[in-house]
C-alpha cells in the first residue's frame, strides 16, 4: 500500500484525498490519509500539499509543535514525491523566492522546486478565476485537453537554472491567456518572461500546478504524479 499525506491544514484538502483513491496503477493500492500531525506524516510516503492560503497554511503548521521543521525537511527531500497546487506551488518555491500579494510575515516558502521563484495572485483575486482547457501531453489520453481552474493562481516569476537540478516544463498556457508578467522586484529581480505561460512544473519526484486538478472531475494528473513521480514509471 502507497500511503499518500494530503496536508489538510488549511484549503481544498478533501478533494485530493477523494481523487487520489480513484486513482489506479498496476500492483499498488493508495491509500491517501490526510496530514494535520508530525505522526501522520511519518506515516507517509508521498505527501500533497493543496491550494488555499499559503499563508495560512504555514501559520497553522508552525502552531502544531514540531509539524512545520518536519515538512520543510520532506518537501525539501529530493527522494520524497511532493506535489503542490496552486498555494502549494508557493510553499515548494525557494524560501526566498515568493512575491507579491500580502505577506503578512509568513511568506517565506518551503523549497521543494529548487530556482522555481513566483509570483502570487498574478491573475488577479477571486472574481478573476478561470477555467482553461490546456494540453498536457505527458498525460494518459493526451489528446484530451484537460480543464485547469485558476483561483487567486500564482504565477511562474523565473527560473534559476543550475547544473544540479533539471526543471521540465509539463504544460503551459496557450499565448491568448498567458498574462502580462510579474513585474521586477528588489528581492526577485527582473522576471523571465518565457516562463510566464509554464503552469505545471517537474523537478524530478517533485510536481507543481497552478491550477487546481482536484475540481475538475478529471484525475489524469492525480494518476500522473503517482505513476511518474511517485512510482518513477
Ligand atoms: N492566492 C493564494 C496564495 O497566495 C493561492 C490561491 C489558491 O491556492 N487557490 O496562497
Amino acid at each position: 500500500t502507497l500511503v499518500v499525506g494530503v496536508l489538510a491544514l488549511q484549503g481544498a484538502f478533501a478533494e485530493h484525498i477523494h481523487y487520489l483513491e480513484s486513482v489506479r496503477v498496476k500492483g499498488h493500492t493508495v491509500k491517501a490519509i490526510a496530514v494535520r500531525t508530525p505522526e501522520e506524516l511519518a506515516t507517509c510516503h508521498a505527501l500533497v500539499i493543496p491550494g488555499g492560503e499559503s499563508t495560512a497554511i504555514t501559520r497553522v503548521a508552525a502552531r502544531t509543535a514540531g509539524l512545520l521543521p518536519l515538512l520543510q525537511a520532506f518537501v525539501a527531500d529530493p527522494e520524497r514525491p511532493v506535489y503542490g497546487t496552486c498555494a502549494g506551488m508557493i510553499l515548494m518555491a525557494d524560501a526566498d523566492g515568493v512575491g507579491g500579494g500580502k505577506r503578512k510575515g509568513d511568506g517565506a516558502a518551503w523549497g521543494g522546486m529548487q530556482g522555481l521563484r513566483v509570483w502570487r495572485n498574478l491573475y488577479g483575486g477571486q472574481l478573476e478565476s478561470f477555467e482553461q482547457e490546456i494540453s498536457i501531453p505527458a498525460l494518459a489520453n493526451p489528446e484530451r485537453p484537460f480543464n485547469a481552474i485558476f483561483i487567486r493562481a500564482p504565477a511562474v516569476h523565473s527560473l534559476v537554472a543550475s547544473p544540479n537540478y533539471t526543471t521540465e516544463v509539463i504544460a503551459s498556457l496557450p499565448a491568448e491567456r498567458v498574462p502580462a508578467p510579474p513585474p521586477a522586484d528588489s528581492a526577485l529581480g527582473a522576471p523571465d518572461v518565457e516562463a510566464t505561460p509554464y503552469v505545471m512544473l517537474r523537478q524530478g519526484r517533485k510536481l507543481v500546478t497552478s491550477f487546481h486538478p482536484e475540481l475538475s472531475g478529471d484525475a489524469r494528473v492525480h494518476q500522473y504524479w503517482i505513476e511518474s513521480c511517485v512510482l518513477g514509471r
